[in-house]
């Protein structure tokens, strides 16, 4: 009818298709749980009603977000519903019901809470990661280079199959009712083997208003391995769990080790997992109360921090930090992050296109990365 139609980029118009095509794939899973073949309902991976709802303002909670034009990204800092927070099609609802009802009604207590909480961490992350194996194929193909997309296809079976390890030896953990008895608090290392995984866990006697269920993969001599992390703040108190693969602990040993020798350090932890990942929701205050020049290099920083070898050189978290360092000097230095004026970065452009740069280096290389599982 000669009425002009609105131009859409290609780039955006492809990754709207891509998108598409990864929600139709969501939409129809079926309930994780061993054995069973009803569908699946929404539902949250961090209990909504008692760790979600204590941290969000009107249902509403701050989350990273990515802007997408392939292969560039950018990110920002946004709010989100309850609905999208953690959330993910797993189980079937009386699965879901049956499994965490422990978990909605109070903070861990067990053994068998902490490895019900990681089985809905896990099955999250398969949930999310199964449909990402299109998201991360698509662009490749569409450049024509079908090595590297053959490529990245395989690693994701293989990243798949991991994961289905840990839902494996969890799974069969939830049936050991040895672990309905009280757990210790931290977790002993010595103890937190239990069948082919470790478990890391400490209940913290605060809230750090953040929930995060997140996985990093880790690479070295040829071989990938995973951490994940999940972090669940409650009312006036917090859970922070760790697991890997019993197979890598020489790896993560000193690490973590470090990060569980003290409050603080765990605190340093979230504020290095907020800056390397995506899969966290924060109470909106935190963020609402920086300067703008703050919430300018925050959000450029998560973009180019994605490091996660280094600890995040501006607090996140200012009044906890100050609680954990006060009367205790040996954290005096902790003490500069909360006084001194914000650190000088280099311009925007110029650390993105260093960070583009060394992305596609590691890609190449494929040595020693440390990255999250993402497109
Ligand atoms: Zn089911």
């Amino acid at each position: 009818m000669g009425e002009k139609r609105k131009k859409i980029d290609p780039k955006i118009e492809f990754d709207n298709s891509v998108h598409e095509e990864i929600n139709n794939k969501l939409k129809r899973n079926k309930c994780m749980y061993e054995g069973c073949t009803s569908n699946a309902i929404w539902s949250h991976s961090i209990s909504r009603s008692i760790s979600l709802g204590e941290i969000a303002r009107n249902g509403i909670l701050l989350s990273p977000k990515s802007e997408r034009a392939y292969p560039n990204k950018k990110y920002f800092i946004d709010e989100i519903g309850y609905r999208g927070a953690s959330g993910f099609f797993g189980f079937c609802e009386v699965h879901d019901n049956i499994l965490f009802e422990e978990l909605d009604n109070h903070s861990i207590q067990t053994t068998m809470d902490i490895v019900t909480q990681l089985y809905r961490s896990v099955n999250y992350h398969y949930f999310n990661d199964s449909a990402q194996l299109i998201a991360q194929t698509r662009p490749l193909e569409r450049l024509g280079k079908w090595d590297l997309a053959l490529n990245a296809i395989n690693k994701n079976k293989i990243y798949l199959s991991r994961l289905k390890n840990f839902q494996k030896e969890l799974f069969q953990l939830m049936h050991y009712h040895d672990y309905l008895k009280v757990t210790p608090n931290p977790l002993p290392m010595t103890k937190s083997k239990i069948s082919n995984i470790i478990i890391f866990y400490k209940k913290l006697n605060f809230q750090v208003p953040i929930a995060i269920n997140t996985i990093y993969s880790y690479g070295s001599n040829n071989e990938e391995f995973d951490l994940f992390v999940t972090n669940i703040p409650y009312k006036d108190s917090t859970d922070f769990l760790m697991m890997i693969d019993a197979r890598y602990y020489n790896y993560f040993n000193d690490m973590l080790n470090y990060i569980f020798n003290a409050d603080i350090n765990i605190l340093n932890y979230i504020e290095r997992v907020m800056m390397s990942s995506e899969h966290w929701w924060l109470k909106p205050e935190i963020y609402e109360q920086f300067s703008e020049e703050k919430k300018r290099i925050v959000q450029e920083d998560l973009y180019c921090y994605a490091g996660l070898e280094n600890e995040y050189d501006i607090s996140i978290f200012d009044d906890i930090r100050y609680g954990l360092i006060t009367g205790e000097p040996q954290f005096d230095h902790e003490r500069e992050k909360l006084l001194s004026s914000l650190p000088e970065r280099a311009p925007f452009e110029k650390r993105k296109n260093n960070m583009d740069y060394e992305i596609v280096a590691k890609i190449l290389r494929s040595k020693k990365l440390v990255f999250e599982r993402d497109v």
